[in-house]
């Protein structure tokens, strides 16, 4: 099997011909949520179903539990302090594990009603933090505790740096779910994985214009359909190129939403993100394990 698929010649400069999708580990119910921690040099990522959070050392490759039980975490990143924001199913929360390592809460309710099931996070660089709360983690008790929705609705919202509030920043979508910023922040890219709960929903990430003053968004459309089951989590290199998770692999799109080639891999991609000291290695959620391959290209934020 070959390790890539070029379908348009700017593809050719993002990958490293003989480098190797790597398999790292293998063991999850269901793996998502990765988070690099550059500090550390090691990976945090979700067994959802296990409750359970694991670690790769990036010095030695050991696997170890970061953490269990833990909430039904599921997507992660990283802010700009450099602690580890959470998505809880089981918690219905964003959290933060702080530098004396603590989880502290960040967002617990929109208009006094618990979130579903918080699905993924990204922090922008004002220090607000963006996350999706799709019902996953309510549907049924296998990620999380069934419960109702108390909201009523699968919303992205966004919470505040300075006052904490929490405001609801894209409301038309069935199930939003992954989501990040283009590398300059003025686009919301955000996967609506919908056909989950109304057959035939399109399988898609949208793209929205972000405001000028870097709250709100409007203008959504599609940015890209998917031909192989869900995109679900995904990132954006430094040249603006939309590195995401299918049934698949994983599919790179260019900016201007030409698909430019794929990685293939053996188990459904839940989640991508960049890490290793350069952020040029690219860590793959899928299933029951944990990938890596090595890009010429790197997430945004890297200085040489
Ligand atoms: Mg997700």
């Amino acid at each position: 099997m070959s390790d890539y698929i070029v379908l348009d010649p700017r593809f050719e400069a993002l990958f490293i011909g003989h480098a190797k999708l790597e398999k790292l580990w293998t063991g999850c119910r269901w793996a998502e949520g990765p988070v690099y921690v550059p500090a550390g040099k090691y990976l945090v990522w979700s067994d959802i179903p296990n409750d359970r959070l694991m670690r790769y050392d990036e010095t030695d490759g050991g696997v170890s539990v970061f953490a269990h039980p833990v909430g039904y975490h599921n997507g992660h990143t990283l802010d700009r302090e450099g602690r580890i924001v959470s998505c809880e199913h089981g918690g219905r929360r964003v959290s933060r594990i702080d530098h004396d390592g603590r989880t502290r809460a960040i967002a617990t309710h929109y208009d006094g009603k618990r979130f579903n099931s918080p699905n993924d996070v990204v922090v922008k660089s004002d220090g607000s933090v963006w996350f999706s709360d799709p019902t996953y983690g309510i549907d049924t008790s296998y990620e999380g505790d069934a419960a109702p929705s108390e909201i009523g609705a699968s919303n992205v919202y966004r919470v505040d740096a300075a006052t904490g509030a929490v405001t609801a920043v894209v409301t038309d979508m069935v199930r939003p779910n992954g989501l990040a910023f283009s590398a300059d922040e003025q686009t919301l890219y955000v996967a609506d994985t919908g056909a989950s709960h109304v057959p035939g929903h399109p399988r898609v990430i949208r793209a929205y214009d972000v405001s000028a003053d870097g709250r709100t968004v409007a203008n959504g459309r599609v940015f890209a359909e998917s031909d192989a089951g869900f995109y679900d989590g995904f990132r954006v290199d430094w040249k603006e190129n939309i590195w995401t998770s299918t049934a698949a692999g994983v599919y790179c799109y260019a900016k201007d939403g030409t698909l430019l080639g794929k990685i293939p891999v053996p188990e459904i991609v839940s989640n991508v993100t960049f890490g290793g000291p350069k952020l040029n290695r690219l860590y793959i959620t899928g299933q029951t394990s944990l990938y890596s391959i090595f890009l010429a290209t790197h997430a945004a934020g890297w200085k040489a």
